[in-house]
Order: C-alpha cells, then sequence, then structure tokens
C-alpha cells in the first residue's frame, strides 16, 4: 500500500508535469457534463488522435443535451459513421432522451444515476463524475491499468479477478482526494504518452524514482497478461444489386454489432459453396430476392476487435422478387448521389470507396 510520503510526492511529481505537459485535448476546456460524457463515450475504445475531429464534429452538430435527444438516431450514426462500436451512439441516444424524460434535461450528478445510463460501466461514471463534478474516484482505463502494474510491479494477471482487485484497490489508494478530476486526466495521461504499452519513457518520466519496476528494471514485464487466442477469420460477400440506376440497401437489426447501419446484402458465408452460389443464398436469406452473381467488383480485408474479415463485393442482377425483410429491419432503392446521406460500416465504405460508387 502506499505511503503518504510516497502519495504526496506522486502527486505533486504527477500534477507538475500534467500542468506542464498536458495535451489541450477538445474536452479538457470544458467541465460540461454533457461534453465531458461525449468525449468519454468515444474514448471508451478509440484513439484520442480519432476522437478529435469526431467530437468536434459531433458537438458542433449537437451541442447541447436536449438537441441530441430531439434528433434522430440516423443521424446520431451518421455521425458515429467510421468510428465503430455503434452500440456506444446508440446508448448516448437513448441516453439523452431518458435524461431528458426523467431528469428535466439536466445531466444527473449522482454518481448513481450517471451509472445507471446506458452504455456507462463504473469507470466511465467514475470519469465523468470526477471530472464534471468533482467527485472522488478513481478512473481505471487500461492506461491506469498499466502505470499501476508497473509502478507496484503487480504479478496478478491485469485482467483476472485478483489482477482487477488489486489495481482498483492500488488505484484508490493512489487517488489525490479533492483533486480526483485532474489527477485522473493526469495518470491516463501518463499511461498514453509517457508508459505507453511497448517502450515505456522512463528516462522522461516524471515518477520514475517511486516506480518499482522501473527501479528492477522490469518494467516491459508488467502488466502480465494472459496469452491472447487467434482472431478467427470470416469470408463475407456482399451483392451490389443494381435496378434503374438505383441500388439497394437494407438496414441492420438496431440491436448488436453494427445495430442501426445500412450495408449491402449479403453476409458470412457457407464455407462449403462457391462464392456466388452462397451469395446468391444469402441474399434469399436477408432480403427475400434472387439474383443472378456477375462480376466481382473488390475485395476488402477488414478487422474487427475479435475477428477479421475478407468480404468480396459482386456486382448482381435481380432476378425475381420484391424486397422484403427477413434479416433487416429496412431497405433502400437508393441513387449512388444519396449514399453520403446514410451511415454505412467500415467495411461497407471501403467497398463504396473502392468501387467508386458514391456520386
Ligand atoms: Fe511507467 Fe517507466 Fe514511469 Fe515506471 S518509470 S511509471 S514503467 S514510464
Amino acid at each position: 500500500m502506499p505511503g503518504l510520503k510516497w502519495k504526496k510526492n506522486f502527486h505533486k511529481s504527477l500534477g507538475a508535469w500534467f500542468d506542464d505537459e498536458f495535451r489541450d485535448l477538445p474536452w479538457r476546456q470544458t467541465r460540461d457534463p454533457y461534453k465531458i460524457w461525449i468525449s468519454e463515450i468515444m474514448l471508451q475504445q478509440t484513439r484520442v488522435k480519432t476522437v478529435v475531429p469526431y467530437y468536434l464534429r459531433f458537438i458542433r452538430a449537437l451541442p447541447t443535451l436536449n438537441i441530441l435527444a430531439e434528433t434522430s438516431l440516423e443521424r446520431v450514426l451518421k455521425l458515429w459513421e467510421g468510428m465503430g462500436y455503434y452500440a456506444r451512439a446508440r446508448n448516448i441516444h437513448k441516453s439523452a432522451r431518458h435524461i431528458c424524460s426523467t431528469f428535466d434535461g439536466v445531466f444527473p450528478k449522482e454518481i448513481e444515476e450517471i451509472q445507471s445510463l446506458a452504455g456507462i460501466g463504473p469507470y466511465t461514471a467514475a470519469a465523468i463524475h470526477s471530472i464534471a463534478f468533482g467527485g472522488d474516484h478513481a478512473v481505471v482505463d487500461g492506461n491506469v491499468k498499466r502505470v499501476l502494474a508497473r509502478l507496484f510491479c503487480v504479478e496478478e494477471e491485469i485482467n483476472s479477478k485478483e489482477g482487477i482487485a488489486k489495481i482498483e484497490r492500488l488505484a484508490q489508494q493512489c487517488l489525490a482526494k479533492g483533486n480526483a478530476g485532474t489527477y485522473n486526466q493526469a495518470i491516463m495521461e501518463l499511461g498514453a504518452v509517457i508508459c505507453r504499452p511497448r517502450l515505456p519513457q522512463c528516462e522522461r518520466c516524471p515518477v520514475n524514482d517511486q516506480c518499482m519496476a522501473f527501479k528492477d528494471k522490469r518494467q516491459t514485464q508488467f502488466p502480465k497478461k494472459a496469452a491472447k487466442k487467434p482472431k478467427p477469420h470470416y469470408t463475407v460477400a456482399i451483392g451490389l444489386i443494381f435496378k434503374n440506376h438505383k441500388i439497394l440497401i437494407t438496414r441492420r437489426p438496431c440491436k448488436g454489432m453494427l445495430g442501426g447501419l445500412w450495408e449491402f446484402p449479403g453476409g458470412k458465408l457457407d464455407p462449403s459453396l462457391p462464392l456466388s452460389k452462397a451469395l446468391a443464398q444469402k441474399i434469399e436469406q436477408h432480403i427475400a430476392v434472387k439474383v443472378r452473381v456477375g462480376k466481382k467488383i473488390t475485395v476488402i480485408q477488414h478487422g474487427y476487435t475479435h475477428f477479421d474479415i475478407t468480404m468480396h463485393a459482386f456486382r448482381c442482377t435481380l432476378i425475381s422478387g420484391t424486397p422484403r425483410c427477413r434479416e433487416c429491419i429496412q431497405w433502400r432503392w437508393i441513387d449512388l448521389r444519396e449514399m453520403d446521406k446514410y451511415a454505412f460500416p467500415r467495411a461497407d465504405k471501403k467497398v463504396i470507396e473502392q468501387a467508386a460508387l458514391a456520386g
């Protein structure tokens, strides 16, 4: 357990470094809980560099919680397009409406209320409450876990039950009470900028004389992690079905992966069949039409967090049937010039770009 003297020196060194070196990110210029909430949700699974333009665009388009609540989910998804993990966007939209109906449109101040919002777990609630309202809660994200694991040579695997409990205990013990918002941002920043996963910059680190791993020259041995399982790979095919200069798009169910986004009909294929036959079958299963699968337009590779895909895109001709949703919630024939109005998954976007589909 860190002693009082250790903590005092740690807070002093970390605080002085953060004052001098902190990156002037747009969400650090505000205490508005709405804006801090949006930034924290965006930062949950996305890197800072990617988040900045999305955050600025989102706040420009939807500057207040009430405006967000009044806008359509489709617009929110379009603003989120390309950032991935679309459940975050759906949860933000749902929560904004919930805050308007339950809390008179005012972002809740109590941590339990914040944690009751869709998509907010203990980490995000602690971050929002400490930064926006000064609550004394330690934030434990991936950066903080790594820093603490190295500072204290935590031997338990970082994502094991014991490892999580130990890190949470250490995080709460190290917290600068009364200044938790700034402290949390400083320790997260230290992990992001100095105590990096592969090459920690220990010589430049403001707390190196308090770091057990640095003293023992074992910094790259922490955090301890279980061996990663190899990612599965799937073959996917989609059909670009044209009719009278229009193309058919379908909308995914709102729940689940990429929920609520538009896409081209198709999906994961039966590997025992030839691609074109499997795609024709998949399209019929998806949208109830029979197609002739024509020329292959492009092939793209795409990686998701838990699996990778190779996606084959074929030009298809409608043979019979009228689209009817079987595995989707909406369908439309759209003009190629309208493509930009719809939010597509990144893999479909790559196809649109490579096939130069957008008008
Ligand atoms: Fe991380 Fe090195 Fe600083 Fe220790 S001294 S906290 S390992 S950067």
